[in-house]
């Protein structure tokens, strides 16, 4: 044999490094593996179950998501032919606030999880701010609402029998998805690790934004013991390892993020005033605001945006918008007038034909936050079909889009100078040109499109040395796809002010005798 051969096997064992990131999403979870490069090498991907009990209600079973979680990871590690001896590090990303309640003796759930978009806890909010929807919103950058985590795990406390005393007990621990997945991977009831890191603890309405520790008095506010609550760590720091018997035996579980701050990384919008939007079920944008903790005059939430091991944490504004493309998906399912969300496109009409869809299903979110809202198609005449509909649908989240842009440029006084965006909708040409025709500056689409994924991949990689901070993530990011805007201003005025006017039409509409 000659030396070349000797190269090749060296080349194999000594194989390249490779970091895993586990994406826990709302309607399915990932696995992926990403090279140094920033670029996929392998992915294994599963939907589970929405379970609907009554409207307004929406839970996942988090023993089927961990069984899914095992199922993913084994089949990103043989679609790139590696294993755990391949790997630098494993990082976890997560849908926000869903929200466990778990015997952490037994490893048992006491309850299904309680999903962000679930309005249950309509009265507990009532009741917590007594008229001020801004209670804690100094301490915690969140207004009152039914999105976040800590109303959910008083309901639990609430109405699971026995939940409560088991809970103050020291039995029940609580935790978002990062760290039920991050408890399991580490060993669940064999000595698995209680973490979460500033991102997704940002989103209980627990955590106080300035000391980045558990807000006592809000806890004692929502009778939740303070023995429930994970230890808060940064976003790249090693939290533990894979349970021996594992496929991630040993490896450094080294990164946590929210997914919309995991997206955020992946798109390396590191400078104050980067942007970045994520056109997934719901639509989020999240802007950069350095270490400076900027507080919403107009109704965006002051968030954390991430941090790296000791360094200080980086905050962010953000505009949630609960419904952009499960709209699509309504089109799909509801109305069947598409088979596929991709049919979309095709279906769409070149204009509006004067309709405005405002798709408050489960009430507005930024800049609004009202509850009280419902659905509406208003500017409805006979002439309107089918493809008016497509075409209202998409237009809905462009100009959502532009009411959130327009809430930051106020509260941060930054001038947005180009979009950055990620997420299924973005394949949508249609949707992506009148995204930059309504808000008027380029939007651009990165070359890994799985940007979630990949933010978390970095925060683990960063953690253990294998990248070097956020200078490689900069280097690694490449544009793949950009849209200019093209539309005469009084036009793009003239949509935007209607569909203003659409908005108001949905207030109101849920009172009393409506409500659930
Ligand atoms: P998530 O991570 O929130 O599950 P994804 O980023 O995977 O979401 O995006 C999926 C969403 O994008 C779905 O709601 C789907 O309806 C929508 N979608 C996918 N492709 C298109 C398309 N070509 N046009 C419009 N919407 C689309």
């Amino acid at each position: 044999m000659d030396a070349s051969h000797y190269k090749d096997v060296e080349r194999n064992t000594m194989a390249e490094k490779y970091v895993l990131s586990i994406d826990q999403g709302t309607t399915s979870s990932r696995a992926i593996v990403f090279n140094h490069a920033g670029r996929i090498v392998g992915s294994g991907q599963k939907e589970h179950e929405q379970i609907l009990p009554k409207a307004g209600w929406v839970e996942h079973n988090a023993i089927e998501i961990w069984e899914n979680i095992r199922g993913v990871v084994g089949m990103a590690l043989a679609d790139a032919q590696v294993n755990k001896d391949n790997l630098a590090a494993v990082g976890v990303t997560n849908q926000r606030e869903t929200t466990l309640v778990w015997d952490k003796n037994t490893g048992e759930p006491v309850y299904n999880a309680i999903v962000w978009q679930d309005t249950r806890t309509a009265k507990i909010i009532e009741e917590l701010g007594g008229g001020d929807q801004d209670k804690y919103k100094d301490r915690v950058g969140l207004p009152l609402a039914t999105y976040f985590c800590g109303p959910k795990v008083k309901w639990i406390l609430d109405n699971v029998e026995g939940a409560r005393e088991r809970a103050e007990a020291g039995d029940l621990i609580m935790g978002t998805m990062d760290t039920w997945v991050i408890w399991n991977l580490t060993g669940g009831v064999d000595g698995g690790v209680h973490v979460t890191d500033v991102t997704n603890a940002s989103r209980t309405m627990l955590m106080d934004l300035k000391s980045l520790a558990w807000d006592p008095d809000i806890a004692a506010d929502m009778g939740i013991p303070m023995s429930m609550l994970p230890e808060i760590k940064s976003s790249s720091e090693v939290y533990g390892t894979g349970r021996p018997a594992g496929l991630l035996g040993d490896v450094p579980i080294a990164g946590d993020l929210g997914d919309q701050q995991a997206a955020t990384f992946g798109q390396a919008a590191f400078e104050v005033g980067m942007a970045k939007n994520t056109y997934g079920t719901g639509c989020f944008m999240i802007m950069n605001t350095g270490e400076e903790i900027v507080p919403s005059k107009n109704g965006l939430l002051t968030t954390v945006c991430y941090q790296i091991g000791d360094n200080k944490p980086i905050y962010a504004l953000e505009g949630s918008i609960a419904l952009a493309g499960s709209l699509v998906q309504w089109l799909r399912d509801q109305l069947g007038i598409i088979s596929a969300a991709p049919d979309v496109e095709e279906l769409a009409a070149d204009d509006n034909g004067g309709i405005y869809f405002v798709p408050a299903f489960s009430g507005l979110f930024a800049p609004y936050w009202r509850s009280d809202a419902r659905g509406a198609i208003v500017g409805m005449t006979r002439f309107v079909d089918k493809r008016h509909f497509a075409r209202a649908a998409l237009e809905a989240t462009a100009y959502q889009t532009r009411e959130v842009l327009d809430a930051m440029e106020a509260d941060s006084g930054v001038k947005l100078a180009e979009l950055k965006v990620d997420g299924g909708m973005t394949m949508n040409e249609t949707l992506m040109q009148f995204q930059a025709d309504q808000v008027g500056v380029p939007v651009i689409r990165p070359v890994v499109a799985e940007t979630t994924a990949l933010g978390a991949a970095y925060a683990a990689g960063i953690a253990v040395g294998y990248w070097n901070g956020e200078q490689d993530v900069i280097d690694n990011w490449a544009e793949a796809k950009r849209w200019e805007p093209n539309m005469d201003d009084g036009e793009r005025d003239r949509l935007y002010r209607q569909w203003k006017k659409a908005v108001t039409r949905t207030f109101d509409w849920v009172d009393d005798d409506t409500a659930e």
